[in-house]
């Protein structure tokens, strides 16, 4: 039955099913979680929500949630979007921002969702390849363009930019929408939010699910001029004026405001960062700079593919991905401490390592 498929959901891959398996035990390593819970101001909103409210459609305008986004950047509240993840986020803004004559522009390396977006919503773009040390080659982004897309710091690499290169960027490019998908800033580095009111064409994303530990509640947000913002508020209504269910907002506020916990959470994640990077390098790997939540590495002497199996095998889940020049890399999530002594020492017992 697949003749009454629209031409563009024939070539529609689903994107990580098979990286979430439903088996206990496994240490999961290969979609950057959080290794640590929510913060406990999350844990009492569900423990105090009155389920007797369930019967009330939410706030369709999300209006405390992008009031404490707001204040968080610095920001007024018709500069903040919120969607069900910064994945509806970004479906959104390729939808209301992205689709122009000129090709969009992009890494040939990044997240691979930027992909999908461009052939379901049928948009020209001119893949950039990184550097030959993985880095985005802003200088290359000088050509007329519909716009221009890159995650900073960049997935699956890791590698972020400045924020002066990303100034420089959108000094010499002010005719197009510059999107800046920081889903992993929190890690280490800058965000370009504080670049929103000095660039009009300037939309920033960003996640509640890698550094707050909401995966699971799907939240995601823009920061942009109100009129980008509109654009995308005009879109989502025209699919589902609510976008966000009551808990989600709630425990996305709580949060926010869980100041603490949130920058506790995130300097364990980068301690066990270097002490990952570390002991890969000591077992031979090389390890590109990680601003994030995860590292990108290689072996010379034994294929990627062959370690992400041995590692499975161990019921050890990491990232690899078969794209050619990357396919000799594995992203792996940070996890607990506990974690990654186990993720070393079985890489340890490798008859090659
Ligand atoms: N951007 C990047 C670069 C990502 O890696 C991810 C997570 N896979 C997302 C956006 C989407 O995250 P979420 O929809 O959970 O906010």
């Amino acid at each position: 039955m697949s003749q009454f498929w629209s031409p563009a959901i024939q070539s529609l891959v689903p994107y990580t099913p098979g990286e979430q398996p439903k088996v206990d035990g496994l240490i999961k390593l290969n979609t950057n979680e959080n290794p640590y819970p929510p913060a406990p101001a999350v844990e009492a909103v569900l423990r105090e929500f009155d389920t007797e409210r369930l019967r009330l459609y939410p706030d369709p305008d999300c209006h405390a949630l992008k009031q404490a986004l707001a204040d968080e950047a610095g920001l007024s509240r018709d500069q903040v979007f919120v969607g069900n993840g910064s994945d509806e986020v970004l479906a959104l803004t390729f939808m209301a921002l992205l689709r122009h004559e000129q090709p969009l522009l992009l890494p040939e390396t990044t997240y691979s969702f930027y992909n999908v977006y461009i052939d379901l919503f049928n948009i020209d773009a001119r893949h950039i390849p990184l550097t030959d040390d993985y880095r985005i080659d802003l200088d290359a982004y000088s050509s007329e363009n519909g716009g221009i897309i890159f995650a900073n710091p960049n997935a699956p690499t890791g590698v972020g930019l400045t924020l002066e290169q990303i100034s420089d960027l959108l000094i010499r490019n002010t005719h197009s929408v510059v999107v800046v998908d920081e889903a992993y800033v929190d890690f280490g580095a800058e965000s370009a939010s504080q670049l929103v009111d000095r660039y009009p064409n300037l939309l920033v994303t960003q996640t509640f699910s890698k550094s707050r530990s909401l995966a699971g509640m799907r939240v995601g947000y823009a920061y942009g001029h109100p009129k980008l913002i509109e654009a995308l508020e005009r879109v989502k209504n025209s699919f589902n004026s609510y976008p966000l269910d009551m808990l989600a907002q709630q425990t996305a506020i709580a949060a926010l405001q869980d100041r603490g916990y949130f920058q506790h959470c995130v300097q364990q994640v980068m301690d066990t960062r270097e002490w990952t990077c570390e002991q890969l390098t000591s077992l031979g790997f090389e390890v590109l700079p990680s601003q994030t939540n995860f590292v990108f590495t290689s072996h010379s002497e034994v294929a990627a593919a062959e370690l992400m199996q041995y590692l499975r095998d161990n019921r050890i889940l990491v990232r690899h991905f078969t794209k050619p020049g990357i396919d000799n890399h594995l992203r792996i999530t940070i996890g607990t401490p506990d974690e990654m002594t186990r993720l070393i020492e079985c890489l340890k017992q490798h008859p090659s390592l």
